[in-house]
């Protein structure tokens, strides 16, 4: 008999596992249908010997002291500001755009306040900024707008940004200054000895009982337990009822290089004709030395692992019906990117789990063990 069932070991379920483990003092069985622990921030040294993303490149950063804290409980850290370039007209300029980008693109050499006066006579203002198109092309106009971010958005969600949420270009700010990194948190580090060996850490508590291979749908009736924490996704929970909620997916295509290095920064966005999105390689990331290097090609697709919710207001109706039905579940809980349909970094992920733990803590009248 387990106090909970958890579904799912990527970091919404495995944060809830390791507080009630060790702060409640519940019996855990945590399950997740793929072969390894640590989801999506799965990583592992490939047969070169190079520590590499099973899931494409992941980048920690947040502005939350709380919960760069908590992870350092199970890691120590490696600092890193991830910087990213865009190739476009035939150069390698950063992205997120900023006075930089501006004078390597058009030959220039204005000052921070000239950019600001060349964005404001580029851009089109809008009275309503409603989808990713709008947000980009209110603050920097049309001609950057197509460079870096049109085709850029169809490759990645198969959807033109005038139809989509203005949360997803939203992610990506306008700089005027010459900053070019691409996350300005005041907390920005990779895991020492990567995501995984973290995991590791996280989930090592005699209370915690991991099975893998395991689909829940397979064992849900062969286990008994009081409470259901599900961080898969909640259409799928749910048999699909009102419909599959749509996800983007991506290949990933990994390359090892008998070279050192590749390019010049971790990642390097291809906003313009090629079908992969963006190139990443590892030992920018990791810090790892090596005479070889690997790198990953990222193809986006409609089918396949279910990655990115898309956010658009015909998804969010759905979605919105699903966790009505949640609602009612008894004893039942979801969580994560997939259980609660959204567009979560790693540490939103944290931040939902960690309050979700003092829900549950305030309702069962728990106290924290010490
Ligand atoms: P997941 O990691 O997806 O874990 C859910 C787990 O549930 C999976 O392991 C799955 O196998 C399991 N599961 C599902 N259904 C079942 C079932 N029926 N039975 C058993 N198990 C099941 N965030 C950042 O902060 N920085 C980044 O740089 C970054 N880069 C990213 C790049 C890519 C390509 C992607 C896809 C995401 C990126 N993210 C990044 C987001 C990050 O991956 C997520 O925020 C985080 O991993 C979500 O954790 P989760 O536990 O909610 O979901």
């Amino acid at each position: 008999m387990y106090d909970y069932l958890i579904v799912g070991a990527g970091l919404a379920g495995s944060v809830l596992a390791e507080r009630l483990a060790s702060k409640a003092n519940k019996k855990i069985l945590l399950i997740d249908k793929r072969n390894h622990i640590g989801g999506n921030t799965f990583d592992y040294y490939n047969s070169d010997g190079i520590l590499v993303h099973k899931y494409g490149p992941h980048i920690f950063h947040t502005n939350s002291k709380e919960i760069f804290d908590y992870l350092g409980n199970f890691t120590e850290w490696r600092p890193y500001e991830h910087h990213v370039l865009a190739s476009v007209d035939g150069q390698l300029v950063p992205i997120p755009i900023n006075q930089n980008t501006v004078n390597a693109l058009y030959g220039l050499n204005l000052s921070q306040l000239q950019v600001q006066d060349f964005f404001n006579s580029k851009a089109e203002k809008k009275d309503q900024i409603l989808t990713s198109e709008d947000v980009v092309v209110n603050a920097v106009g049309r001609e950057l707008y197509e460079k870096f971010f049109k085709h850029y958005t169809v490759k990645q969600w198969g959807l033109d940004p005038s139809e989509l949420d203005a949360s997803v270009t939203a992610r990506v700010p306008t700089r005027t200054n010459k900053d070019n990194r691409y996350f300005t948190d005041s907390y920005q580090a990779m895991p020492l000895h990567g995501y995984t060996n973290m995991f590791h850490r996280l989930l090592d508590h005699p209370n915690i009982h991991i099975m893998l291979n395991t689909d829940y749908k397979d064992l849900v009736d062969e286990i008994k337990f009081q409470t259901l924490i599900y961080s898969g996704p909640i259409d799928a929970y749910f048999d699909f009822c009102f419909g599959k909620l749509p996800y983007r997916s991506i290949n990933f295509k990994s390359q090892t290089i008998d070279s050192e290095n590749y390019q010049p920064t971790g990642t390097v966005n291809y906003p313009m004709s090629q079908a992969y999105t963006r190139i990443t390689e590892f030992k920018h990331l990791t810090g790892q030395k090596h005479e070889k290097t690997s790198i990953v090609f990222e193809y986006p697709t409609a089918e396949g692992d279910p990655y990115y919710p898309i956010p658009r207001k015909e998804n969010m109706e759905i979605y919105n019906r699903y966790k009505t039905l949640a609602a009612s579940e008894p004893n039942t809980f979801f969580t994560g990117r997939l259980g609660t349909y959204k567009y979560y970094n790693m540490d939103q992920v944290i931040a939902q789990s960690l309050a979700l733990f003092k829900k549950i803590m305030q309702a069962e009248h728990l106290h924290i063990v010490h």
